[in-house]
């Protein structure tokens, strides 16, 4: 059990690094995931024999047809949980991510099925995260942009929140930040902070806050 859950844990993670643009190396799933090196090394083996990953000869990791559908699958559940846990038990958004991190595992393809089936199709987790919208790429495409690049004077409605660093969502959480919100870019301020205004407060936000934000025009 615990094999097949940090082989799925690998491969979650090649697909999401690669969905956030980064090249993916063994370093990148150490840093990831918490784990050693040799820890990776050890997995990657394992992953390769199975035919879910390639290692290309600079040491880019990528997933093959397979190792890509064990991934999305989960990723899929994942959202699956987590609107369980906020539409059915109705947790806050903010504390679903590390919940549903753990119970992905455990879902059956038959209470898949009637999670499918309880809460409808749409794969638009809490944070606003789908699986058809995972690279910056996509989200440009459909119109969405970085808080950090917003322009002033404009209102916009945020469209996703990066999920994976619950200190972060807890601070969105206390400034009225969620998925959902509009917002106004009151300035740019030449520190690399923005002035939003938020529910008619204004608050200041640095870049490393205001570059986990995607948001699209209200
Ligand atoms: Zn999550
Ligand atoms: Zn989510």
């Amino acid at each position: 059990m615990t094999i097949t859950v940090s082989k799925e844990d690998y491969l979650k993670a090649v697909a999401e690094a690669e969905a956030e643009g980064n090249p993916v190396i063994s370093a990148t799933l150490a840093h990831w995931l918490a784990v050693t090196r040799p820890a990776v090394t050890a997995a990657l083996k394992r992953l390769k024999k199975d035919g879910m990953v390639t290692v290309k000869s600079d040491g880019r990791i990528l997933l093959t047809s397979q190792g890509r559908q064990v991934a999305e699958q989960i990723i899929f559940r994942h959202h699956l949980i987590e609107r369980m846990l906020s539409e059915i038990f109705d947790m806050p958004w903010y504390e679903i991510h590390e919940e549903a991190e753990r119970l992905e595992h455990a879902v059956s393809p038959a209470f898949e099925k009637k999670l499918v089936e309880k809460l409808g199709n749409n794969d638009i987790c809490p944070h606003g995260n789908s699986l058809a919208l995972r690279s910056p790429a996509a989200r440009r495409k459909k119109g969405q942009r970085l808080l950090s690049e917003a322009e002033e004077g404009f209102q916009y409605r945020v469209a996703s929140v990066y999920e994976r660093d619950r200190k972060l969502l807890d601070f969105f959480e206390g400034e009225g930040i969620r998925p959902g919100v509009q917002l106004t870019i009151q300035t740019r301020n030449y520190d690399g902070t923005v002035t939003l205004a938020v529910e008619k407060r204004a608050i200041r936000l640095g870049a490393p806050a205001a570059e986990r934000i995607w948001v699209e025009k209200a």
